[in-house]
């Protein structure tokens, strides 16, 4: 059986998501710093503090209307790319989830997938330029392939967080093709990209949101 997640479940994953992103200012600026312009984690932090404003009108909304205002939230406060990309992706999901009121697995996957899209659209970049796309796109090919198996939640759950682990940690490797990182001399070889580990924290939050919380 599927967990299923309330509009009040995924706000208190965005709010741990906003915690995991505040203790880690430290190591994001530093990536940041080193392949961009360093306010990665600034804008992210940014974002995130201002959903937790809202939490309360939040939780009250459907799913639809909680991604679109999660969506613009991120649009209006985030002055980097990460904004417009996590922008376009939510407004995108809240499309997909009229008349949507739970999220189960298989409604996960779209929204990830759905994310994927619109990210890749918006920023015209592709798995492999040293993006948030690397963390995303590996994540939702294991995560498909596993409901498609029919593994229990659980265990699709620790693939899709594993796919995404992995697919940060190759940015490590790449040299970038979009964003601020290709004005850098080595293109950012050598290190992880800060768009890339981001991604990877809001997944693995939401993976462990649902295992503390909702499937034991
Ligand atoms: P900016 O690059 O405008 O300073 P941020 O620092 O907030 O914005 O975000 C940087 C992150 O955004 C990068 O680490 C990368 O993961 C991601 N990124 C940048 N450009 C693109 C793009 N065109 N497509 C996908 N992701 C991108
Ligand atoms: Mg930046």
């Amino acid at each position: 059986m599927s967990f299923k997640l309330t509009s009040e479940d995924y706000v208190n994953t965005l709010i741990k998501i906003a915690h995991k992103i505040d203790e880690n200012k430290d190591y994001i600026t530093e990536l940041d710093s080193i392949t961009g312009d360093g306010d990665h984690w600034a804008n992210m932090n940014m974002g995130f503090q201002k959903i937790i404003d809202q939490e309360e009108a939040f939780k009250q909304m459907g799913l639809s209307d909680l991604f679109k205002n999660i969506g613009m939230t991120l649009m209006k406060s985030i002055g980097g790319s990460s904004g417009v990309l996590y922008g376009s992706a939510y407004i995108a999901c809240s499309k997909k989830l009229k008349d949507v009121e739970v999220i189960d697995d298989h409604v996960l996957l779209d929204i990830y997938e759905t994310s994927l899209n619109a990210i890749m659209e918006r920023g015209k970049a592709k798995p492999g330029f040293k993006t948030m796309i690397d963390t995303l796109y590996p994540a939702v090919i294991a995560y498909k392939a596993a409901l498609e198996e029919n593994k229990p939640s659980k265990e699709a759950l620790e693939i899709l967080t594993q796919a995404a682990e992995e697919g940060m940690n190759s940015t490590k490797d790449m040299e970038a093709v979009k964003g601020r990182a290709t004005y850098q001399a080595n293109k950012g070889v050598g290190h992880l990209d800060p768009g890339a580990v981001t991604m990877y924290f809001q997944i693995d939050m939401l993976t462990e949101y649902i295992h503390n919380n909702i499937i034991s």
